[in-house]
């Protein structure tokens, strides 16, 4: 039996959730948690099943959609959907703006600017303030029925806002806006789909489209689809604001979702400022945009103006150049980068795309090669976003090159297995999506980054060797390897420097005078001469062993005591130096069994590199053997390295980061986030005095 009570607390709950939807999905500024909210949508629904009854189209149960239509009706559009004409240069703004001022004899008209959606239009319509039915464009006169759907939308009103019997709410009101597919959801499907086998989307408007056409509302519910109103369709029973801005402002009062980039500008200017203005935001925005648009705001002048056929003379899109574009592919390369990881590209046709034209587009890594199935001949899409690096993002069916059989010309691309830089054994570890080259130091791609890593201040430290003349000593072949550094020259390296001059055409005018300046060369070599004292831990670091950042080379220097040892040490042995794991112990032998890298040692040793060299160390030793401590903050009485050291010498372990195995936090001035967390994890924690009464009570032993 159906009680007054049972009727208002359902009318109640469902008030309560949707004004909840409506702050989650239109304002972004949810007020109730979720667990209320699911606590609400169930107590709905067991209402709603204890009295079906009292269930409705538009309660917010029916959201998630549950029954399937069998086809979808079609719909006339009392008012049609508009096209857009577009623009795509300033100058044929400019003609548009001058039209309009010459037409109205308005010389400065506002203007309405909007963000160009990238998704599918739709009209929604609504009476007495009640959702009844929702279609696509279509061709702008009939379109699909696609109501059950557009249900699943959770920003799209199924009540609007407002007393329903106000005078201000009309009796019939048409919406028009864009149903999109956020960006995010975007990926997020994609990703899904990619690990359970099915099909991916091939851009967010298709995901936005293929949604809303589903057959299957539930599946539409899965694609969390977003909508923004821009347009009115038919209307009756209400008075108008006398602009577009206002009345975008109106939709939003009754509930409806209006893009936060809308705005107002006058004049041409007006307008590009608004074009270049959205275009630098377009990649951050969560939603793809292909434009802007411009709507004379005026209703009387947009009426003034009139139709051309369909298209509208009072409005225009601005296009922005396209994102994606064909081509074909001519060749697929690999490219090796300086830390050895080798990514696949194409060379193809030359395309225009994101406002360039470019020949060459990514293809990331071998997993994505295998996933696209992208071959030499192919045509594909290739997207360029921002100043992103343009990358193929799908292979087009059905324009491979087939030979006489119907069998592609072309095999499925298979990753090298050498390097094609220096012929080295391309491996791949598991689980790792980066292919490397193995040759490390041997291999010209990675001596770039390897000389400037090893002469770098923490490394080696040699002062003035930056990275353009570790490019040019190997450019010009004067440095195959780090170890080549120790026998450089002063007019090595000052016919090195007219040499990269020449080519960049970088000739200063002093030497163009017939002064050969020497002194910086003279300095250059000095600095590599007083760089041959090191320590282990410096050297070890300077090697660019992966995954051996400075850390992990004083632990080892610390655990072996001296380099033959370390060299000599196997996976077993390596994976006893604490904080060294089967990974990194696997990487730092692998370095070490390489001949090319144990040559790069020797000589180094024999150009007189030297370290002080003494018995093993082991961590377990020392009143801090086996703590972890974190330094943070500043510390006044000295630098947090210099802490570390002394810290080490005691038998701790210095780590970066806080987590439940760390020991002891010790945080000096400012100190921030890594404090927080050690007092929520309740870890021991000493402000600078603590420290330095433990350093003063344990004076280190050396
Ligand atoms: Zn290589």
């Amino acid at each position: 039996m159906v009680t007054k009570g049972v009727e208002r607390r359902i009318a109640d709950l469902r008030r309560r959730i949707e004004a909840a939807n409506h702050r989650y999905y239109v304002l972004d500024d949810p007020d109730l948690p979720d667990a209320e909210w699911d606590a609400l949508l169930r107590e709905l629904q067991q209402l709603e099943t204890a009295h079906p009854e009292l269930v409705s189209a538009n309660s917010p149960t029916q959201r998630v959609g549950n029954r399937p239509s069998a086809k979808f009706a079609s719909v006339t559009h009392a008012v049609p959907m508009l096209s857009l004409a577009n623009a795509f240069s300033d100058e044929e703004v400019g003609e548009f703006v001058a039209r309009i001022a010459r037409e109205t004899g308005d010389a400065d008209p506002a203007f309405s600017v909007e963000p160009k959606l990238d998704g599918l239009a739709i009209s929604l319509r609504y009476e007495r303030g009640e959702f009844v039915r929702g279609a696509t464009r279509g061709d702008g006169a009939t379109g699909e029925d696609v109501s059950a759907n557009l249900r699943t939308v959770k920003s799209i009103p199924l009540t609007l806002q407002g007393d329903a019997r106000a005078a201000s709410m009309p009796d019939v009101l048409e919406v028009r806006g864009e149903v999109i597919l956020p960006k995010a959801a975007f990926e997020k499907y994609n990703a899904w789909a990619l690990a359970n086998g099915h099909k991916t989307l091939a851009n967010p408007r298709n995901g936005a489209a293929g949604s809303l056409r589903q057959l299957d509302p539930k599946i539409s519910a899965q694609r969390p689809l977003a909508f923004f109103a821009y347009a009115l369709g038919e209307i009756e029973g209400a008075i108008l604001p006398p602009t577009h801005s206002q009345t975008l402002q109106w939709l939003r009062s009754l509930g409806f979702p209006v893009s936060p980039e809308v705005g107002v500008a006058r004049g041409l200017q007006g307008l590009l400022d608004y074009y270049r203005r959205i275009g630098d935001k377009r990649d951050a925005l969560p939603y793809d945009i292909d434009g802007v648009v411009y709507k004379l705001d005026r209703f009387d002048q947009q009426r003034a103006m009139g139709f051309v056929s369909r298209a509208p003379r009072w409005a225009i899109a601005h296009k922005f150049p396209a994102q994606e574009a064909g081509t074909v592919v001519e060749s697929i390369e690999v490219n090796v980068g300086r830390t050895g990881a080798v990514t696949p590209w194409v060379l193809m046709k030359p395309v225009h795309v994101g406002g360039v034209t470019v020949t060459r587009a990514t293809l990331h890594n071998a997993d994505q090669v295998a996933r696209l199935d992208v071959r030499a001949g192919d045509t594909v899409i290739v997207r360029r976003a921002g100043d992103v690096i343009p990358e193929v993002v799908r292979v087009v069916e059905g324009e491979r090159p087939l030979d006489r059989k119907g069998h592609p010309v072309h095999p499925p691309y298979v990753l090298p297995t050498a390097c094609p830089v220096c012929g080295s054994a391309i491996e791949r570890e598991e689980g790792e999506v980066i292919a490397r080259c193995s040759g490390g130091l041997f291999c010209p791609a990675q001596r770039v980054q390897a000389i400037f890593h090893f002469a770098s201040r923490r490394a080696m430290d040699i002062e003035g060797l930056g990275e353009r003349f570790a490019e040019a000593l190997v450019d010009f072949d004067y440095v195959r390897t780090v170890a080549d550094l120790y026998t450089l020259t002063v007019d090595d390296f000052v016919v090195m420097k007219r040499r990269a001059d020449e080519r960049d055409g970088t000739i200063p005018e002093t030497v163009k005078a017939g002064k050969i300046a020497t002194r910086w060369a003279e300095n250059l070599v000095a600095g590599i001469d007083g760089s041959r004292d090191t320590t282990l831990e410096r050297l070890l670091f300077a090697l660019g062993i992966r995954d051996v950042g400075e850390s992990t080379a004083k632990t080892l220097a610390r655990h072996f005591g001296a380099l033959d040892p370390l060299m000599a040490a196997d996976e077993d042995a390596l994976k006893q130096v604490p904080d060294v794991g089967p990974v990194v112990a696997a990487h730092i032998a692998h370095f070490f069994a390489q001949p090319h890298n144990r040559e790069v040692i020797a000589a180094l040793r024999e150009r007189g590199v030297r370290w002080p060299e003494g018995a093993p160390k082991r961590s377990s030793e020392g009143p801090l053997a086996g703590k972890t401590v974190v330094l943070t903050g500043g510390l006044a009485a000295m630098s947090r390295d210099e802490a570390g050291d002394r810290l080490e010498a005691l038998g701790a372990k210095v780590s970066g980061s806080v987590s439940k195995k760390t020991g002891i936090v010790i945080a000096g001035e400012a100190a921030g986030s890594k404090l927080a967390k050690a007092q929520e994890l309740g870890v021991e924690i000493w402000d600078e005095a603590a420290l330095l009464a433990f350093l003063e009570r344990h004076p280190a032993s050396e």
